[in-house]
């Protein structure tokens, strides 16, 4: 699958905001503390965004803050469209769901592109059986655990997290255990998120 390979830093300066893409590494040294403008000549030079760049920007954020594909991205837009509910809530249901980011979200791992290099090389079961696809959707009462020969390296990684599990998940972090309690609900996902600027930009 094609991947983003140049600096995620720079993901965040052009959008102004911490996405945290490197992890525990994102604390130490934060590149957008040091330079809080967009990458390249004319980053430090004001704009005044027009309405289509406000919804490409929100857009491209949300996206990178998940690390999907503009192709992936979009067919949570169009799914969520086909569903009842808020299209931007259910998006953000669907994008949560995500076997990668309930990893992420447990705090065991310390970023969502290391939950899906774990969950690829087959270190997690889903109810027992193993599942290494990690757009796949994750349901209320699902239980997720390391394998019993790859427990070590995830307590590796969970000992260097200090993120807490939110609401809608259990965590035991002795085991490395997650089961998910409760359906995603907006409050759960960050407020300053505008998913309307989304369903905008697709619905034009
Ligand atoms: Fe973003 Fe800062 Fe982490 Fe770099 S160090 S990925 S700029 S949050």
């Amino acid at each position: 699958m094609a991947r983003y390979r140049k600096s995620v830093c720079k993901l965040c300066r052009n959008e102004g905001v911490k996405l945290f893409l490197k992890g525990s590494r994102c604390d130490a040294k934060c590149t957008l503390d040091r330079k809080p403008y967009p990458s390249g000549q004319h980053g430090q030079a004001r704009k005044k965004l027009s309405e289509y760049a406000l919804q490409l920007r929100e857009k491209q954020k949300v996206r990178r803050m998940y690390g999907l594909l503009e192709k992936q991205f979009r067919k949570y837009y169009e799914k969520a469209s086909g569903m009842s509910g808020v299209t931007g809530t259910v998006m953000f249901q669907l994008m949560e769901a995500r076997f990668d980011n309930v990893v992420y979200r447990s705090g065991l791992v310390p970023s969502r592109a290391q939950a899906r290099q774990l969950i690829r090389h087959g270190h997690f079961l889903v109810n027992g059986q193993k599942v290494d696809i990690p757009s796949y959707q994750i349901k209320i009462g699902d239980v997720i655990m390391p394998k019993d020969k790859s427990k070590e390296l995830i307590k590796q990684f969970s000992e260097g997290s200090t993120m807490p599990a939110p609401r809608w998940l259990d965590v035991d972090r002795d085991n490395c255990a997650i089961r998910v309690n409760a359906k995603v609900e907006r409050e759960d996902v960050d407020a300053n998120l505008k998913e309307a600027l989304i369903v905008e930009y697709y619905s034009r």
